[in-house]
């Protein structure tokens, strides 16, 4: 049994010469329609329940209904409102919610309540791009399995050991019922017939415009999906669903549900505020140094082009005695999950991050994002400030801006999001982007 090495060499992440966004292209006008308001309630609408469903109103397990509890949620959002009642009969379903909307509990919840565990036999595979998101995804599994003590998730991704990976799904008594994987690793797995997919029921991809946009993981999931049975429950999710791939989802699906909880216009976040600042390439270090130490954060992600710049900006920052940890491609796995849970637990404030962090992140305390370099196109750039502000609450996203063409990204974000990104103003008042 062989697993071709070059597996390993496949890395889908920190690619940087980014196709360009057929979206982000045409206007370049600043449509700005609605500001950004730090009013938390207007956000809590999409929160609290306009139609004040609760979990229970979902019939769902006692053990997952338990399981909620114990986590703390009291009321499902929108997304999760309009989703999970069709989501656990079995229907597809193609989602678009803003981020940190809840999308996973949809998936999530569904798969748990619809699954019966069988010994040997792989259920429900989900795949993400990254490999931190897989292991986020697992552990929402795991916290919301809580008390179906008889559900084994594993989750499986590279550059880790593909042979142990083997082992478990060899052996009855520890074959996970449900997978949550990036497509490089699952597939090799597949095609060398480690993992039998002939029994799998319910099928999800999240963040499913990267994975299907790209074209080596769009290959990846469809070998892995054809490998499955026809009859089975196709889910998919994310912030950003540009008409274009959304055909290429519903190749997958059969009628599907599809949700669009907003508007592509109405993408943007209401308890985020936006900003950019410009100036020389040159100053951004000395800036950056300045906001951080006048701004008020729990936590910053700060948002970089390569490795090596992540790399260096990480190191600088650690001279200054800022309390920084870098993520990127080019660490171990090990030390990459590592330091994700590093970041994750509090235990660092500051995280200079590549663009695998820029999708399906979730860290509560985030609540500042800065583009140290601007990101590539609107999508990126929603869905890394999307980091901060997570359900509903608040935050504060800055771009610095060196370029021509990094003015152009701007000025498509603000006319596709329908958003106004106003200069860095002086002085901010802490508690429009701090919640309390
Ligand atoms: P998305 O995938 O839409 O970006 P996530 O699924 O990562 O968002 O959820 C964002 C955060 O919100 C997570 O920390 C999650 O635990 C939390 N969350 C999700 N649903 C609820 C809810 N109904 N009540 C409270 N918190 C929730
Ligand atoms: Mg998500």
């Amino acid at each position: 049994m062989s697993v071709p090495d070059n597996e390993e060499l496949i890395d889908y992440e920190d690619e940087h010469d980014v196709v360009t966004n057929a979206a982000a292209a045409p206007s370049a006008g600043t449509g700005a329609a609605v500001a950004p308001t730090a009013d938390s309630e207007s956000d809590k609408k999409n929160f609290a329940g306009i139609h004040s469903t609760g979990f229970r109103d979902f019939l769902l397990k006692p053990e997952l209904l338990r399981a909620i509890s114990d986590l703390g949620f009291e009321h499902p959002s929108e997304v999760q409102q309009e989703c999970i009642p069709q989501a656990v009969l079995g229907m597809d379903v193609l989602c678009q919610a803003k981020s940190g909307h809840g999308k996973t509990a949809v998936f999530v919840l569904a798969s748990l309540q619809q699954l019966e565990p069988v010994d040997g036999e792989v259920s429900v595979l989900v795949m993400c791009h990254t490999r931190e998101l897989a292991f986020q995804i697992k552990n929402e599994y795991t916290r919301f399995a809580k008390y179906m003590p008889d559900v084994r998730i594993s989750t499986f991704y590279g550059g880790t050991p593909v042979s142990k990976d083997i082992e478990l799904l060899r052996d009855k008594s520890k074959c996970p019922h449900i997978i949550v994987a990036t497509p490089g690793r699952l597939n090799a797995l597949v095609r060398d017939k480690a993992l039998d997919a002939s029994k799998v029921k319910h099928f999800v991809l999240d963040e499913c415009d990267k994975m299907l946009e790209q074209l080596d993981m769009r290959r990846d999931v469809q070998e892995i999906f054809r490998a499955t049975p026809h009859h089975k429950q196709v889910m998919m999710f994310s912030a950003t669903l540009a008409k274009e791939i959304r055909i290429t989802c519903k190749k997958f699906m059969a009628n599907p549900l599809e949700i669009f909880v907003d508007d592509e216009t109405k993408l943007t976040l209401h308890g985020l505020q936006q900003h950019y600042v410009k100036l020389a390439e040159s100053s951004k270090n000395k800036k950056l140094n300045e906001l951080l130490d006048t701004l008020e954060f729990n936590q910053v992600v700060i948002f970089v082009k390569s490795v090596q710049r992540a790399i260096e900006l990480d190191k600088l920052l650690i001279s200054c005695n800022f309390p920084s940890i870098s993520i990127h491609s080019n660490l171990t796995q090990e030390e990459r999950i590592a330091r994700y849970t590093a970041f994750k637990a509090f235990e660092k404030r500051i995280l200079v991050a590549t663009d695998i962090f820029g999708r399906g992140i979730d860290v509560e305390r985030v609540n500042i994002v800065v583009n140290y370099d601007c990101p590539a196109d609107a999508d990126s750039y929603l869905h890394r400030v999307g980091r901060a502000g997570r359900f509903g609450t608040k935050g504060l996203a800055i771009t610095f801006v060196t370029s021509e063409s990094d003015q152009q990204v701007m000025a498509a974000i603000q006319a596709r999001f329908e958003v106004a990104v106003p200069e860095l103003p002086e002085h901010i008042d802490p508690a429009t982007y701090m919640t309390s």
